[in-house]
């Protein structure tokens, strides 16, 4: 067994074992929350192995040149589509099979390398990069986690040159963000040997192009009145599949297919069943996991983009005599968005790492990952916008596409506003629980419950009286390092507070959780950076060279970071959440902006 299909073997063991969710190793966001500093998964930066990297840097050279010929981001967006050649070309180049084990005529790339080329594709269309992730991140990625030898030999060959493509339906009517909230019933046939489906569903990238749908339905539980999700391998050609709406009509990414699809009476073979019965919610997060690191990537490659086009209008075009480059406020944009992509892709690839590493929990990081590359990806846009003026405004460059591509980002695969109250309410669940054990036991003296509350209480005393070293090995980053260590250590006091002081309540104060997901996000982002330098400073190192790569935009990050953590925190205490809470009560009762405003 080569490297690779070792980490795919722990990676089917780790999906598979998140499904029975047992006791989990200290994941590094989760350690954030507890005060610890969970330095193994994060350093030093991860680093594609040699023999990948040159598979990676083949792959990438026949990416490009096939882009740069067939790839017309514009054309796409105008015709509303992504031409046939477009995809055989991508097929052919292995992109819809990146991540798929060779014996299944995949190129059985790490997450880490798979990033690299949706990063590539991001850069350029992101229509494309969406039709990527919708077949390949999410689409046919249940099979490959979950699907049996036997589901994986019959679907995938086909699906990974692209012959046949994939989707991933998940959201309906009532389960948009409430995505346990599914309604498309699956009742097993009296002979056991099929389910038969019923519902509809919306929103759905390449549902109408698709071979291969991984559909999310209601199954009984057996010997209860209940029922419970299960992923169902679904084709367009079984009787009673109806496609209610082909493309429907949208804002941006407009190459891409989104439909709407009705199952009617659909008989689905018990053999399409994917992964285990009942288990298709953990199915469909597992698989979301997965889309939200590639969509980091994508992100990435855009804001590069952004970066890019900003470098070149400031560079030549005048006014009041001079270069736009030279005015302040416009170098502020132009260091903001190189300081960003820079963090970005630390983050897109320490994430990856961690899927290829095996970590057993990166739920909190994807999460984090997709919020903060999104929005950040969203205030570049907004800032290479303002520096083209009124030239952004018209269609002769790509910039009102990419804003328009960009906003379906916050709100696709988990709004963010879901998320961001996710990563913080997940995160504080363990120092929670050590505190309930210590208020428990206050409450309730028993002598299991002391050593219990006694283990909690050092925990969390630990975790308050010291600061969490974070080992950088160069020189010149110490003194950043220590300042991490500092502010993690303050952020889990802070955690400590907000727990004390609110107690259940917490769970539905989303101001406050936005701060401390925020920070957390912030420290996670400072993390890669800084491990990313510390990596680029030691590789130069290693090579001799005299100077490592430019790290003004790294050091501006961590400037930057640093100081909305520090933000983030004051603002637990010293907030309007109050007059926020009363203002939005006004307006929501009053019904009417006439009387609120
Ligand atoms: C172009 C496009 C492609 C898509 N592709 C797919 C796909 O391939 N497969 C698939 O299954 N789905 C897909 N989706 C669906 C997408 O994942 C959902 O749109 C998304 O999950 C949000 O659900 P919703 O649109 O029903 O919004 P709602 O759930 O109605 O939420 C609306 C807004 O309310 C706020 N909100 C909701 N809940 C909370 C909360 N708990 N706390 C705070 N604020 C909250 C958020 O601001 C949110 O944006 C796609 C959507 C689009 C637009």
């Amino acid at each position: 067994m080569n490297k690779i299909d070792a980490q795919r073997q722990k990676e089917i063991q780790q999906a598979e074992e998140l499904l029975f969710a047992g006791p989990q190793a200290l994941g590094f966001a989760k350690g954030l929350f507890q005060g610890h500093f969970v330095a193994d998964w994060v350093m030093p930066y991860p680093r594609i192995q040699a023999a990948e990297q040159s598979e990676l840097d083949q792959t990438l050279a026949e990416l490009r040149e096939f882009l740069d010929r067939d790839l017309d981001a514009v054309e796409i967006d105008r015709q509303e589509d992504i031409p046939r050649s477009v995809i055989d070309g991508l097929g052919r180049v292995g992109v819809l099979g990146m991540t798929a084990p060779k014996e299944y005529g995949g190129h059985g790339f790490s997450q880490m390398a798979n990033c690299k080329v949706l990063e590539e594709i991001g850069r350029r269309c992101a229509s494309t990069s969406v039709f990527v992730n919708a077949h390949h991140s999410i689409g046919i990625r249940a099979l490959l986690l979950f699907g049996t030898h036997e589901q994986k030999q019959k679907w995938l060959p086909k699906l990974v040159t692209g012959e046949q493509l994939g989707a991933f339906a998940l959201t309906e009517k009532e389960a948009g963000s409430d995505a346990a909230n599914v309604q498309m019933q699956a009742r097993p046939s009296e002979d056991g040997s099929h389910f038969i489906l019923n519902g509809e569903k919306r929103y759905i990238t390449n549902a109408a192009i698709a071979h291969e749908l991984t559909v999310m339905a209601r199954t009984p539980v057996p010997g209860s009145d209940k029922t419970a999700v299960t992923a169902f391998l679904v084709t367009p050609d079984m009787p009673g599949f109806e496609m209610l709406e082909q493309r429907m009509p949208k804002m941006g990414i407009r190459g891409t297919a989104t439909g709407r699809f009705a199952l009617r009476d659909v008989k689905v073979p018990k053999e399409n069943v994917l992964g285990p019965l009942g288990k298709g919610l953990k199915v469909a997060l597992t698989v979301l996991d997965f889309g939200r690191t590639t969509f980091g990537a994508c992100c990435t490659g855009a804001a590069k983009t952004c970066l890019e086009l900003a470098i070149r209008h400031a560079n030549t075009r005048k006014q009041f005599d001079k270069t736009l480059g030279n005015f302040h406020l416009v170098k502020k944009k132009i260091a903001r968005i190189a300081a960003d992509a820079y963090a970005m892709e630390a983050m897109t690839t320490v994430t990856a790492a961690f899927i290829d590493r095996g970590l057993e929990d990166y739920m909190l990081e994807t999460a984090m990952l997709k919020v903060f590359t999104t929005e950040r990806l969203w205030e570049c846009i907004n800032d290479v916008f303002q520096i083209y003026g009124g030239s952004a405004y018209f269609v002769d460059l790509p910039l009102e596409r990419m804003m328009r591509d960009a906003r379906i980002n916050q709100i696709g695969e988990g709004a963010n506003e879901v998320l961001t109250s996710f990563i913080a309410l997940v995160g504080m669940r363990g120092p929670g629980l050590e505190f309930k054990e210590i208020y428990d036991t206050m409450m309730k003296p028993s002598r299991d419950g002391m050593s219990k509350a006694w283990a909690a209480g050092k925990s969390r005393l630990g975790a308050t009286i010291r600061v969490p070293d974070v080992p950088v090995r160069s020189e010149q980053l110490r003194a950043d390092a220590r300042q991490l260590g500092r502010l993690i250590w303050r952020f889990n006091w802070a955690v400590n507070r907000a727990l004390v002081m609110y107690r259940e309540p917490i769970l539905d104060m989303q101001l406050i959780q936005e701060r401390i997901a925020n920070a957390a996000m912030d420290l996670f982002a400072s993390t890669c950076v800084l491990s990313r330098q510390d990596g680029e400073i030691q590789f130069a190192h290693r090579n001799g060279d005299a100077v490592a790569r430019d790290h003004s935009a790294a050091n501006l990050f961590l400037r930057q970071s640093f100081r909305r953590i520090r933000r983030s925190l004051a603002a637990l205490t010293d907030n309007d959440d109050g007059a926020v809470i009363a203002a939005a009560k006004s307006c929501l009762t009053s019904g009417t902006a006439e009387t609120a405003a």
